[in-house]
């Protein structure tokens, strides 16, 4: 079974990003659990988080259906101590916050080396916040995200995101989120099945198809190869349909969070509905 959903609102409270996710008919969502362009957020409420308990029962998503994303802010492989510490702390504030709400699911961005430190150096550190995280929390795991590559943000190529597995030291707690309009800006063709499914088989091949955890299906406005981040709603971008049709056919991609990241909120039910009917019955 594939759960596909969108990265809607919690404005009002967490439990409401759940009504949100129940409007479009999502069988998955994606949230964030605090204010994602500030590094300080009072901490969660006891009656918030009950009630968004007590709307995920009721609505039937378990935790393999929920992928909260960090904030933008968080750079867990800064090249400064106070960049990093401050990144780390607030890294752990989100870790706990998902272990607060029983959300088993943390989807971030890796990090960027802002040309100070070289690569492999950056990616070493991003393991080892990673390893911070995971020892001071319980069961939730640290789900990576590719990236496109702009600027100076790491974890494009699937051999970065399995150099950062590398260095982490609990394996089950780690996994990665492969959106597909940043593969596609770092150069992964997926406009026919057949470059779709090479794709796919370059990730196991790379890295092992046991780490994906979740995928972001986004369309691209930006080009093949571009390192540009510019989501598009699906068909409309550079990618098309074939790519989306491919994934949720894929018979190796199973039990998982796909989230539409998508521009048009207003056609997320419709996304919804097409990604839906391409599934085998
Ligand atoms: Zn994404
Ligand atoms: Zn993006």
């Amino acid at each position: 079974m594939k759960y596909v959903g969108a990265h809607v609102s919690a404005a009002g409270g967490v439990d409401q990003a759940v009504a949100r996710a129940v409007e479009i008919e999502a069988t998955a969502f994606a949230l964030f659990t605090k204010n994602q362009r500030q590094w300080n957020a009072k901490p969660l409420e006891e009656k918030s988080i009950e009630a968004f308990k007590a709307a995920c029962a009721e609505h039937g998503y378990g935790p393999h259906q929920i992928l909260p994303h960090d904030s933008y802010l968080i750079n867990l492989g800064h090249p400064e101590r106070e960049g990093l510490e401050k990144s780390r702390a607030a890294f752990l504030d989100e870790m706990q916050r998902c272990e607060q709400l029983g959300i088993t699911l943390l989807n971030f961005h890796p990090g960027s080396h802002l040309n100070k430190i070289d690569e492999h150096d950056c990616l070493a550190r991003i393991g080892e916040s990673i390893n911070l995280a995971l020892d001071a929390t319980r069961g939730v795991t640290a789900v990576i995200e590719n990236t496109a590559g702009q600027g100076t943000n790491l974890g494009f190529r699937f051999e970065q995101l399995a150099e950062i597995i590398e260095h982490v030291e609990d394996k089950s707690r780690v996994g990665v989120c492969i959106d597909t309009c940043h593969a596609f800006a770092a150069g992964y063709d997926l406009r026919s099945e057949a470059s779709c499914t090479a794709v796919i088989d370059e990730l196991d091949a790379v890295l092992g198809l046991n780490y994906l955890k979740a995928m972001h299906l986004n369309d691209a406005k930006s080009t093949l190869g571009s390192r540009v981040d510019r989501h598009h709603s699906l068909g409309r971008g550079n990618i098309g349909l074939d790519a989306f049709r491919c994934l949720m056919n894929e018979p190796r991609i199973d039990e998982i969070p796909m989230i539409l990241e998508t521009i048009e909120p207003e056609i997320w039910d419709k996304e919804i509905r097409w990604l839906k009917a391409q599934m085998p019955t």
